[in-house]
C-alpha cells in the first residue's frame, strides 16, 4: 500500500509499505477520511517530540474494518471512528483519574492514517473505537480525536452558562471550542485572531469575532480565556484579558524549551487560575462521540475540502500560510 512518510521537517514522501496484519484483538481499517491536524503541521514544520521521523504520518481517521484479529471487538465490514491512543488503565495516573497523563498513552499510540490501511492496536480497539452510524459522514466521524482534546479542555475548565469566554486563535481547535461552547448554550463567546477568513467562519457560528490587535489590555473582562495558538507571546498576553478571579486555559502547546513570563501580581493578587489541559482520557472520547453523533453540533465549518495525498506538501504549506483549516485525505 501507499503511505505518507514524514522524512524530516518540510519533507514528505509517498512510499510503498507492507499492509499490516492484525494480531489478537487488533483490527485492520481501510481509511476513508484522514483529516490534517495542527499537531501534524507542527511536526511538518519543526518536528514533534511525539512523532518519530522518518515515520508514517497522520493520526486522525475513520474507516471500514477489513480484517479482524482473533477476539477483536469489531468485524469486517463495520464502519468505525476512533482516536489514536488509549490509556493502560492500570498505572498511577490512570488510577488517579488522569488517564490523559497515562505513562503508556504516547508509547502505544498509532500513527499512519495517511495511508490506505491503518492497524488499530488491541487496547485502542477495545477502549476508544466506536461504530460509525451510516448517517454520519466519514469526514465528520474523523473529527473524534480533536474533539476529544476539546472535551478534556472543557471538562477541566468547568465553564458556566453565563461565562464570558475569549478564544484566542481561530484554527481548527479554536473554532471547535467556539462551536461546542455555542452548543452548550454559553451566550458570550468571542474569538480573536489575525486571519480574517477564519474570523468570518467564527462569526458564522454566531460568536463575536475580533481582530487580535483590536483587543486592548483594558478588555480584562473575560471569565475564561482559552489560548489556542501555541505561541509564547500569546500565552503571556492571555493574562491581559482575564478578569480578577478568572481562568486562563493554555491549550496550544509551544515548541519544546519555550519559557513564558507572567506578571505575578496578576496571578496572585488577582487570583488567576492557570491551567494547561493536555490530550484526553476515555471519558473525553465518549463525550466527543456524543458531539459527533449530535446533528445540532456544527462541525462542518472546520472542514476545508478533500486533497490528494500526492499533494501533501502543498497541503501543509497552505495550512502554514493560514489557507484552509482542516483538509481531508481519502487514501
Ligand atoms: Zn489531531
Ligand atoms: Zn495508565
Amino acid at each position: 500500500m501507499q503511505a505518507l512518510v514524514l522524512k524530516e521537517p518540510g519533507c514528505l514522501s509517498l512510499e510503498r509499505v507492507e499492509v499490516p496484519d492484525p494480531g489478537p484483538g487488533e483490527l485492520l481499517v481501510e481509511v476513508r477520511a484522514a483529516p490534517t491536524c495542527g499537531t501534524d503541521l507542527k511536526a511538518f514544520l519543526r518536528g514533534h517530540p511525539q512523532i518519530p521521523m522518518p515515520g508514517v504520518f497522520g493520526h486522525e481517521y475513520s474507516g471500514v474494518v477489513v480484517a479482524a484479529g482473533p477476539g477483536a471487538p469489531f468485524a469486517s465490514g463495520q464502519e468505525v471512528m476512533g482516536v489514536h491512543s488509549a490509556p493502560c488503565q492500570t498505572c498511577f495516573w490512570c488510577e488517579n483519574d488522569q488517564e490523559n497523563l497515562c505513562q503508556k498513552i504516547m508509547a502505544t499510540k498509532v500513527l499512519g492514517s495517511y495511508a490506505q490501511y491503518l492497524k488499530i492496536p488491541a487496547h485502542i480497539a477495545r477502549l476508544n473505537l466506536f461504530p460509525k452510524p451510516a448517517e454520519v459522514g466519514f469526514e465528520r466521524a474523523a473529527l473524534l480525536e480533536p474533539l476529544a482534546c476539546v472535551a478534556h479542555g472543557i471538562e477541566m475548565m468547568g465553564v458556566g452558562s453565563n461565562d464570558r469566554v475569549l478564544i484566542i486563535g481561530p484554527g481548527a481547535v479554536g473554532l471547535m471550542f467556539a462551536s461546542i461552547l455555542r452548543s452548550l448554550g454559553v451566550p458570550a463567546v468571542t474569538v480573536a485572531g489575525r486571519n480574517s477568513q477564519r474570523l468570518a467562519i467564527a462569526e458564522d457560528l454566531g460568536v463575536q469575532a475580533v481582530y487580535l490587535y483590536g483587543l486592548e489590555p483594558k478588555s480584562a473582562e473575560f471569565d475564561i480565556v482559552i489560548e489556542c495558538t501555541g505561541r509564547e507571546e500569546i500565552w503571556a498576553k492571555s493574562l491581559d484579558y482575564v478578569r480578577r478571579g478568572g481562568k486562563v486555559v493554555l491549550f496550544g502547546g509551544c515548541p519544546a524549551g519555550s519559557t513564558v513570563s507572567f506578571d505575578t501580581r496578576r496571578v496572585h493578587y488577582d487570583q488567576i487560575t492557570l491551567m494547561s489541559p493536555f490530550h484526553f482520557g476515555t471519558r473525553a472520547v465518549r463525550q466527543a462521540r456524543e458531539w459527533v453523533l449530535d446533528p445540532a453540533v456544527r462541525l462542518d465549518h472546520v472542514l476545508s475540502g478533500d486533497r490528494a495525498l500526492e499533494d501533501a506538501e502543498s497541503v501543509f504549506r497552505d495550512l502554514q500560510e493560514g489557507i484552509g483549516i482542516k483538509y481531508i485525505f481519502r487514501p
